[in-house]
């Protein structure tokens, strides 16, 4: 009963796909095309047709794929971008290093995810973009999302870093709006062995804008007619991705599987725990739950050999690099349950066994914690 369960298991991962990503690999070490090699138009074509966006840019990172969406858009100092304190810091990161501003709106307390309600509030002359987060894997409200950037001609850029895959109304994540960027991290829903990411857009105009920007604003090999970035997506990270679609189809049935019975096994027991829309999916990147007691509960938990962590403990607004660059604003609902999150091991190589052992330790904890 101590063995340790892994967070994300991506050594399972390999070892069921070992043949293909060792083929893969070396078939780039035989070509030699490091850079911009066969297997970087292959795996964009792969992911235009499985996201239905008309194009799809690889790029060097998940942060590198918003930095370069914005930079498409022509954001920069003075620009205001909309969009929620509660996610990893690149979300706001990119908006700062192009000298605009980051406006934090707030989130809703069940899915954690930007609050569509409030955001016409906080529309200014200075908005230039909306960018929501599709937090743990799941989209936020982007219908209502375009509908207010339609009214005031604005983009939205879909931070979908953790929500490859996932579908709203039958759509998927990546084609929701303007544009979608997503992250081939590691531990992300498809991910590579380093660092990598991609854009998504049907905007002809933008698309060829994000490749230019992705070599240094190339028009052509050394004619510079943008300010540009090294943001290419290694041939060796792209081939890995190219084997890891091979059962991408079965990890998704799997994350939604194992999502679903921890939502049955923690609801029978009345736990507070990130909720699901009806009309989209979550490829849960992460698995969510609400906990008092947090520090209590996750060191009972890893005593007994089950790793969890939180996604995230302050909000963006709280942070010592921004809270001056956002002049102080208050986000309750994010306060809140920044405090509470505390996220469970997940992963499509999760054996069901280890999830009950999770949900009853879980429960042992509570009884000293406290939900
Ligand atoms: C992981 C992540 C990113 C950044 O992706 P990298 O590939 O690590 O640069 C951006 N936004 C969110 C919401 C993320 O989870």
């Amino acid at each position: 009963m101590t063995q340790k369960i892994e967070f994300i298991d991506l050594k399972a991962q390999y070892r069921a796909l070992k043949d293909a990503i060792d083929a893969r690999i070396h078939k780039v070490l035989n070509h030699g095309q490091y850079i911009m090699g066969p297997e970087v138009r292959e795996l964009e074509e792969r992911l235009e047709d499985y996201t239905g966006a008309k194009h799809c840019i690889t790029v060097a990172s998940g942060t590198e794929a918003l930095l370069i969406s914005l930079m498409a858009l022509g954001i920069g100092p003075g620009d205001e971008v909309i969009t929620t304190p509660f996610t990893f810091v690149a979300t706001a990161e990119v908006i700062v290093l192009l000298g605009a501003v980051p406006v934090f709106v707030d989130i809703e307390p069940d899915t954690c995810n930007i609050d569509a309600s409030k955001i016409e509030a906080a529309i200014t002359p200075k908005t230039k973009a909306i960018m929501p987060v599709s937090l743990y894997g799941q989209p936020a409200d982007m219908d209502e999302i375009n509908a207010i950037a339609e009214r005031y001609g604005l983009p939205v850029i879909e931070d979908a870093a953790q929500s490859f895959g996932a579908t709203y109304k039958g759509k998927k994540s990546c084609n929701l709006s303007t544009i979608g960027c997503t992250s081939f991290f590691p531990s992300k829903p498809l991910g590579c062995y380093g660092d990598g990411g991609a854009i998504f857009t049907t905007d002809d105009v933008l698309a060829k804008a994000c490749r230019e920007i992705r070599v240094h604003g190339q028009k052509r090999r050394y004619y510079h007619t943008r300010i540009g970035v090294g943001g290419r997506m290694d041939t060796l990270q792209c081939a890995i991705v190219l084997a890891k679609l091979e059962r991408f189809d079965w990890e998704i049935e799997q994350r939604m599987k194992l999502g679903a019975r921890y939502n049955q096994l923690l609801d029978k027991h009345g736990y507070q725990r990130v909720k699901q829309r009806n009309d989209r999916t979550s490829v849960f990147a992460q698995y969510t739950v609400f906990v008092e007691n947090r520090d209590a509960i996750a060191k009972q938990l890893n005593e007994q050999g089950i790793p969890t962590a939180v996604h995230y403990p302050v909000p963006l607004n709280r942070q010592p690099a921004y809270k001056d660059i956002c002049h102080g604003t208050v986000t309750a609902v994010a306060e809140r349950v920044a405090k509470q999150v505390m996220s469970l091991p997940m992963g499509p190589d999760l054996a069901e066994s280890d999830q009950q052992r999770i949900v009853a330790a879980l429960s042992e904890a509570v009884k000293i914690g406290g939900f």
